[in-house]
């Protein structure tokens, strides 16, 4: 256990959370990394060393993509239901 080095009062206590961020163009989630929390700021940081092995795996972060349909959105969609391309701007013409 170590002194946090944000508010340099509280200790960072070992635990798990879940790490989702994006990942060479992919919203990647992991469940249960290992971590350190601050038990007076609250401050959560991913351990550096489960990091480490993780990123060679899932590749570096990138930014979020936003031609990536959202989950939710592809949730609606009936079966056989495309969802339609929001980068094609004659989208609404092809509909008639
Ligand atoms: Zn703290």
């Amino acid at each position: 256990m170590s002194t946090c080095p944000n508010c340099r009062t509280g200790t960072l206590h070992p635990r798990t959370v879940n790490y989702a961020n994006w990942h060479g163009g992919q919203y990647v989630i992991v469940p249960n990394l290992p971590a350190w929390s601050c038990d007076v700021c609250a401050l959560c940081r991913v351990d550096s060393e489960a990091l480490q092995r993780l990123l060679p795996l899932i590749g570096p972060v990138t930014p979020p993509d936003p031609t990536q349909p959202r989950r939710a959105v592809a949730a609606k969609l009936a079966v056989g239901e495309q969802p339609h391309d929001e980068t094609d701007p004659d989208r609404d013409r092809r509909a008639v």
